[in-house]
């Protein structure tokens, strides 16, 4: 019991601490005594009578129970409690109340008194043991709440996420983790499901799986993306456990682990092995697909790889040859010396440099099997750059070495006999005169040509003629020793050369060898067929010094053997000049072409350039040699014009022209005129004139379908006699043209002079119309000429539309070329001539 006036204070070690505030005496007596009577240390009281007093005292703590009056002077009703609980809401606060009170006493019980008392009917006995009591059921309160926050403090310390959910499978708990993972708040994670954040990818995948667990009963445990509400996505790792209380399950908790960025490592991880995943193929497929083999070994030489191409070239399959030395798999051989080949492998890792195989290697196959092969050899580095083994890469060059062989024959022989051709023969020949020259020796060259071999190919076909020229080479090879040459120089002329011979006789047995072996009848297919030489010799250093020398010589020769009737050798002499020969040799053919009628005429249109039809048509000379075949006049008709052929040549042809036309009229046909080429020696003959009259009136042709072409050169030679015969010419009815018109002489004088109706501008100037302006004007000029002096214009050698379209412009009447017909045989001309 304390002093009246003062704070009364009876205190006791170790009892439990209570404040009084109550401002009514009596009541707060009883209520000390109450206490008091309760033994030794249990509760020390301490009285205030006024609300002030008691924060004072509460503020300097060591209180642990108030009893607290709601009716103080300065603090009543509700609002005292609260002003108390605030300044000691761990204190166990009792409410005193007069019965009335009993509705306030309530509510302060509401907002966080113990218990409340009705003052009066406090009892003695039972006050400390409800106080006893209120205290334990306080003291275990606190602790239970000490042990919630621990373990809040703990779950949210956790780095594992926490869910944790009532039976139903309603989230009542989760921690700061969890939060985190899943992006929701506390409040927004209770009361919903666990699988309400998962991915929506993921979550079959994850219900499915949970499905199961439950039916097996086995621990769950799983992988999946959080799909957080700003759409940020987290990898976890969930456990899932039953919390059992007793017997009865009680909810489960879930742990959930952030595994995203395991995953992200996981996820590169995968990335870069599915790169390299990737690059391995590729590099595999590549190196299977390319023609190349290739080949690696380790620092030791065994082989590591071996693709496509180097299984089949070596014969050895990938598994077999794995692991096995090198040398094994990989057999090469020197080309040459059939010795064993150094190892390029074994040297690209010493030196550590790409190195080549010796030229030459072959490549032993497993089966025995030899190809030839190119190959290289380079050191593979590791990542830090050291050598770790070596790749060769190798193919078979078997192809393309038989190639170059083969290309290299083919550039030296000829491709249907297989002799030498004349590149060999040539280098051949300067060989033997060079050492012929060292020697003291001499060397014979024979030209030989079949006789008549044209006519064996055009009558028996090319395939005969090919087997024909084969089984020559033959025969002519046989006759001659394997240090002499047969060569096949092209067509049907062969070149034989005799490297060493003592005395020209030597060539010439050589040569009867040859015309008596060749002689002997030969079966190709069911024909029979005889084949007679033309041999021409010329003999280093008797018939020239050099090859050209002893190779014209022979030549000429030879064209002499053929003038010389043919199946016969002839020595070459110094008289024999190749020119001459050969001229020689085309008098004959010309003599025999006209006693056995070789001689054609083809006709080439005329055409007016304004209406496209034909006007005229020139007669062209075509010679058709039985062994050359058709010869243009170029080659004969100069020689025809040297030895005087020309002349019966010429009248054959005006009087096969007339009796062309003449035929063709007779026919039915509209036929155009003929225009005749006439050459000089023709135009100043003796009997031109006459000549020319008789074939008229034989072939019955008017004059009007007959022109004669003429050259400048006979107008301006001795033009009194010219002009004569081009009066009596123009009399007897015949027209005259001009031929090449402007290639010849510069006085133009005499086209006044004489009576000439047609101009043939000469085909040079017309080719170059295009490109060249002083034959373009030339042209215009001539038009413009002919137009004066009205004379007919024909422009010649008119090959393109552009020429044309030039000769159109100018008003250039007529023209004559390919670029409308090429001369055509008198069958086919005959085609473009019109029914009357
Ligand atoms: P030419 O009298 O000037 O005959 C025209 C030549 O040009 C012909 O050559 C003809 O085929 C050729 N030719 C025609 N159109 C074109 C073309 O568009 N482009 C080119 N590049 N050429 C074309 P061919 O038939 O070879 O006659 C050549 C020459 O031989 C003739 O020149 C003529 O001087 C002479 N000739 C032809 N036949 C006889 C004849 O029976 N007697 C005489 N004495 N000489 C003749
Ligand atoms: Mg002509
Ligand atoms: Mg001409």
């Amino acid at each position: 019991m304390g002093q009246p006036g003062s704070a009364r204070r009876s205190v006791t070690r170790c009892a439990t601490r209570v404040l009084l505030v109550e401002d009514n005496r009596g009541d707060a007596e009883l209520i000390e005594q109450s206490l008091a009577g309760e033994g030794e240390g249990s509760f020390g009281v301490e009285s205030v009578s006024r609300l002030s007093d008691a924060l004072e005292r509460l503020g300097s703590g060591g209180i642990e129970v108030l009893l607290l009056d709601l009716a103080l002077p300065d603090g009543q009703g509700i609002e005292a409690f609260d002003q108390v609980f605030r300044a000691a809401p761990d204190v166990l606060i009792l409410v005193l109340g007069t019965a009335s009170d009993e509705a306030i006493a309530r509510q302060a019980v509401q907002r966080g008194a113990s218990d409340y008392l009705i003052k009066g009917h406090v009892d003695a006995h039972w006050l400390p043991r409800a106080l006893r009591y209120l205290l334990d059921r306080k003291a275990t309160r606190d602790a239970l709440q000490a042990s919630e926050l621990r373990f809040r403090a703990m779950s949210d310390a956790s780095p594992l996420g926490i869910f944790v959910s009532d039976v139903q499978g309603d989230c009542v708990y989760t921690n700061a983790a969890y939060q985190r993972i899943s992006g929701l708040t506390f409040e927004e994670t209770l009361g919903t499901k666990w699988s309400t954040a998962i991915h929506p990818d993921d979550r079959q995948r994850v219900l499915a799986e949970w499905r199961d667990a439950a039916g097996s009963g086995a621990p769950f445990q799983t992988e999946f993306r959080f799909l957080q509400p700003d759409e940020r996505v987290v990898w976890a790792r969930v456990n899932s456990a039953a919390m059992n209380d007793g017997l009865a399950a009680n909810g489960r908790v879930k742990t959930v682990e952030d595994i995203s960025q395991r995953k992200a490592v996981e996820f590169a991880l995968r990335a870069v092995e599915e790169a390299l995943f990737e690059e391995r193929e590729r590099a595999q497929v590549t190196l299977d697909s390319i023609g190349d083999a290739v080949l690696t070994t380790d620092l030791q030489g065994k082989v590591t790889y071996l693709n496509l191409a180097a299984e089949v070239m070596t014969g050895w399959s990938r598994e077999d040859a794995l692991g096995r030395p090198l040398s094994e798999v990989f057999h090469i051989i020197d080309g040459a010396t059939r010795q064993a080949a150094p190892n390029p492998a074994r040297r690209a890792i010493s030196e550590n440099r790409t190195v080549g195989l010796a030229a030459d290697s072959l490549l032993v196959r497993r089966d025995g099997c030899e190809s030839a092969i190119e190959d290289s050899a380079a050191p593979i580095h590791n990542r830090d750059g050291r050598v770790a083994g070596a790749v060769i890469v190798f193919h078979d060059v078997s192809e393309s070495r038989a190639m170059v062989l083969k290309m290299a024959h083919l550039a030296h022989h000829d491709f249907l006999t297989g002799l030498p051709n004349r590149v060999l023969l040539t280098e051949r020949l300067s060989q033997a005169i060079g050492l012929a020259r060292r020697r003291g020796k001499q060397v014979a060259l024979l030209f030989v040509d079949l006789d008549y071999f044209k006519h064996i190919n055009d009558s028996l076909g090319h395939a005969v003629g090919d087997l024909v020229l084969q089984s020559a080479a033959l025969r002519l090879s046989a006759c001659v020793r394997t240090t002499d040459t047969v060569c096949r120089q092209g067509g049907d002329e062969f070149v034989i050369l005799l490297a060493e011979i003592e005395q020209p006789q030597d060539a010439a047995l050589v040569a009867e060898k040859l015309l008596v072996a060749l002689a002997e009848p030969q079966r190709i297919g069911q024909h029979e067929i005889h084949v007679t030489l033309s041999i021409g010799i010329s003999v280093y250093p008797d018939d020239g010094v050099d090859t050209d020398a002893v190779m014209e010589n022979a030549d000429a020769a030879m064209y002499h053997a053929k003038a010389s009737g043919r199946n016969n050798y002839q020595f070459f002499t110094a008289g024999m000049n190749s020119h001459a020969v050969r001229r020689l040799f085309v008098e004959t053919g010309l003599r025999r072409a006209l006693r056995q009628s070789e001689f054609r005429l083809h006709y080439q249109p005329q055409i007016d350039l304004a209406s496209g039809t034909m006007t005229g048509t020139e007669a062209l000379i075509r010679w058709l040699d039985p062994a050359l075949g058709l010869v243009e006049p170029e080659q004969f008709v100069p020689i025809a014009e040297e030895c005087g052929l020309i002349v019966p040549i010429g009248r054959w042809v005006l009087r096969e022209a007339c009796r062309q036309v003449q035929s063709w009229l007779d026919s039915g046909l509209h036929a155009v005129p003929v225009a005749v080429n006439i050459s000089a020696l023709e135009f100043r003959h003796q009997g031109f004139v006459e000549g020319l009259a008789l074939i008229l009136k034989e072939t019955g042709l008017a004059p009007r379908y007959l022109e004669l072409e003429l050259t400048e050169s006979i107008l301006m030679h001795n033009t009194e006699s010219s002009g004569r015969v081009l009066a009596s010419l123009k009399a007897m009815g015949v027209q005259l043209a001009i031929d090449d018109f402007g290639t010849g002489y510069s006085s133009l004088g005499y086209l006044k002079r004489f009576p000439i109706d047609t101009l043939k501008i000469d085909q040079s100037f017309v080719q170059d119309l295009a490109t060249d302006t002083d034959d373009a004007t030339i042209v215009s000029a001539v038009i413009g000429m002919g137009r004066n002096l009205k004379q007919r214009v024909i422009a010649e050698g008119v090959e393109t539309q552009e020429q044309l379209a030039f000769l159109r412009t100018q008003r250039c009447e007529q023209g004559q070329g390919f670029f409308f017909n090429r001369p055509l045989p008198a069958e086919d001309f005959a085609r473009l001539l019109v029914a009357v």
